[in-house]
């Protein structure tokens, strides 16, 4: 087993919030249940937790499948390769790990309700939530959305490594891109998991020389660095406890972690704004599309914002509304706000950076 000291230095430069880091992705084999007090290979649960979950599977609605339905809907190309290596040849993501999770109806080591995340968290490739707007899931804890512009592709929240941005850029190219450059990048939070894999897709260079905005929410910068370097190392200590981290992947240890299966392995990196949304509510045309702002400060992060495509009907949520198991929001008056305003929207479809649209 990895030990801590190896899984830490193995962690990018750039320390990352405490919900954007990966388990121990070596051990990839499904755990056999073992016995005996907090084995490092999980052990098989007691009689007590079997009821538990027992009476869950039978009280909760799961002859309802249409959270199945939606998540296929737009389904474009799977992605095939069920690993992601970097240019060194190291392996950044590992979707074999997860297949046990569709190989039972039930564990009875796993709760039914995060069986059932796991198993939307197995979608994985390219999809598209409208014409002109497609998103790659499945590759990283968040997602990646591409929407046409008049130039290019406009790119809303980037993965947390650029090797698994580059791998996700690399399917839309195979199937939707038409070969249209990067002309603009949306930083939906300050969460590293929206913005870590920016320069998979953007190089510094063309932001340095005009040709690539990229645009973020009020105080962006200034919560990004507070949660990913002057508390990175307590965020860093933290995520251990809260996500299992170090346990082996499989119906004995780590399952999934709600948003999205874990985080990729491999390089981080951020590339400062060009533009700040500044206004409460503001409009701005990028690469001839229209996009209205709203700026939700201290919602599900401090830093985070909305956008309206109205020539699209298209809302994009960031991550203050999710059809999954979701982060906490800091304030709940803030955010019944923020879904009020985006309700009031006249909407075809609304996305975010996790799961399936609705
Ligand atoms: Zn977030």
């Amino acid at each position: 087993m990895t030990t801590r000291r190896q899984f830490v230095q193995s962690l990018p430069a750039f320390a990352v919030a405490a919900q954007i880091l990966e388990g121990d992705p070596a051990a990839a084999a499904p755990a056999a249940p073992a016995t005996g007090h907090f084995h490092p290979k999980g052990k098989p649960p007691s009689e007590f937790t079997k009821e538990v979950l027992r009476k869950a599977r039978q009280t909760l609605p799961f002859g309802d499948t249409r959270d199945f339905d939606e998540q296929r809907r737009g389904l474009i190309a799977p992605m095939k390769e069920l690993t992601i290596k970097n240019d060194a040849g190291d392996v950044v993501w590992d979707m074999t790990r997860f297949q046990f999770l569709d190989q039972k109806e039930e564990f009875d080591s796993v709760h039914p309700s995060m069986h059932r995340i796991g198993q939307l968290n197995n979608n994985y490739g390219l999809y598209e939530v409208v014409p002109g707007i497609y998103q790659v899931r499945g590759l990283d804890l968040a997602q990646t959305t591409f929407v046409r512009g008049k130039t290019g592709w406009i790119v809303f929240d980037c993965l947390v490594t650029a090797d698994a941005m580059r791998a996700a850029w690399k399917l839309f190219q195979e199937h939707k891109g038409e070969g249209l450059p990067v002309t603009a990048v949306v930083y939906s939070h300050s969460h590293g998991d929206h913005w870590g894999g920016v320069r998979g897709v953007v190089d510094e260079a063309d932001v340095r020389a005009g040709k690539v905005q990229i645009l973020a929410p009020r105080d962006f910068m200034e919560y990004s660095i507070a949660e990913n370097v002057f508390a990175g190392n307590a965020m860093n200590r933290r995520l251990f406890y809260q996500y299992g981290v170090l346990l082996p992947v499989g119906p004995y240890g780590y399952v999934t972690q709600g948003l999205g299966h874990a985080i990729s392995r491999g390089t981080s990196g951020l590339i400062a704004p060009t533009r700040v949304v500044d206004k409460d509510l503001e409009e701005i045309e990028i690469d001839g599309v229209r996009m209205s702002f709203q700026n939700t400060p201290n919602t599900e992060a401090p830093s985070e914002m909305n956008t309206y495509i109205p020539d699209m009907k298209a809302l994009w949520i960031a991550e203050n509304v999710c059809a999954t198991l979701h982060t906490s929001t800091r304030s709940v008056g803030r955010w019944c706000a923020t879904r009020s305003t985006g309700r009031s929207r006249s909407t075809r479809r609304s996305t975010a950076s996790a799961a399936r649209p609705w």
